[in-house]
């Protein structure tokens, strides 16, 4: 399929797990990507994606500072014209018990996953209302905006914000051929998923690395896997297609069940 043949897709986090996932799927679909990360790496990553053919750069972009937003678009604009699809998917997160938590933990993860967010819907509609052209925004929430988990309270809220983001603005560009959706990703293998096995396996007790993962999987999840980026991105590439024209303000799932709402 083509489906994105001529399009240009902005996706931060690219250079890795879910965001390099859904980087791949675009590539295959025709599009040029625009994938962003604050490491060097994210270089190596566009390589990696043109050697399988497609048009891909890569740009060294923080998500929480809006001049680095900024030009990240700039650049979508000098290579390829304009911006398409725009899919915020930065994020970090850390887990501590509530008295550990520090204010620092709290800015830095509201900073990544909730500004940053923002940032780049911000710039991303701005550009697709001078073009007229429409576009579509993909917001990456989280299990955790549908419904907290111990330890932390602060990734909880933000990827929250990010519904409050993606609800928001889905009503104000309702009527300019933009829309906006969030999806919220359950168990996906990744570094993240990595770190989140080990530090909540030792928090929660009993669970050797790879353990907790595996009692979600035989006891939480219905489908009884973990999910993979190209779950992850399977549902992307459907909201950013024709076939999701008149899906906008919407909060989707990606769980293998594990969450129904
Ligand atoms: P990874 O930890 O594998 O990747 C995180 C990505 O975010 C990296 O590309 C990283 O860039 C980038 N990033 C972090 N901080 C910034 C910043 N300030 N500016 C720009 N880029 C930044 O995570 P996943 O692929 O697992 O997660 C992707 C998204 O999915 C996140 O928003 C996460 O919260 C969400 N999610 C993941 C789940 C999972 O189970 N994996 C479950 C639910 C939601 P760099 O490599 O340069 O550091």
């Amino acid at each position: 399929m083509n489906r994105f043949k001529g399009k240009t897709v902005v996706i931060t986090g690219g250079n890795r797990g879910i965001g390099y996932a859904v980087a791949e799927r675009f590539a295959s679909e025709g599009a040029n990507l625009v994938i962003a990360s604050i490491e060097p790496q994210v270089e190596e990553a566009a390589a990696e994606l043109r050697n399988s053919g497609a048009e891909a750069i890569g740009v060294i972009c923080d998500v929480t500072r809006s001049e680095a937003v900024k030009t990240l678009y700039d650049r979508a604009e000098e290579a390829f014209g304009g911006v398409d699809i725009s899919m915020q998917n930065a994020g970090i997160i850390t887990i501590r018990k509530v008295e550990d938590l520090t204010e620092n933990d709290w800015d830095a993860t509201m900073a990544v996953n909730t500004k940053g967010v923002f940032l780049c819907c911000q710039e991303a509609i701005t550009r697709m209302r001078k073009s007229g052209k429409g576009g579509r925004l993909i917001n990456t929430a989280s299990g955790q905006a549908r419904d907290g988990f111990i330890f932390t309270p602060h990734y909880a809220a933000s990827k929250m914000g990010v519904v409050g983001i993606t609800q928001s603005l889905a009503k104000e560009v309702a009527l300019e051929k933009i829309t906006v959706n969030a999806i919220c990703p359950g168990i996906i293998f990744s570094d993240m998923w990595d770190y989140n096995d080990k530090i909540w396996g030792e928090m929660l007790g009993d669970y050797a690395p790879g353990e907790l993962m595996k009692d979600w999987v035989e006891n939480k999840i219905p489908m009884k896997r973990a999910g993979t980026g190209k779950d992850v991105a399977g549902l992307v590439a459907f909201l950013a297609s024709e076939d999701a024209d008149y899906i906008t303000g919407q909060t989707i799932n990606v769980d293998g069940g594990l969450i129904m709402s």
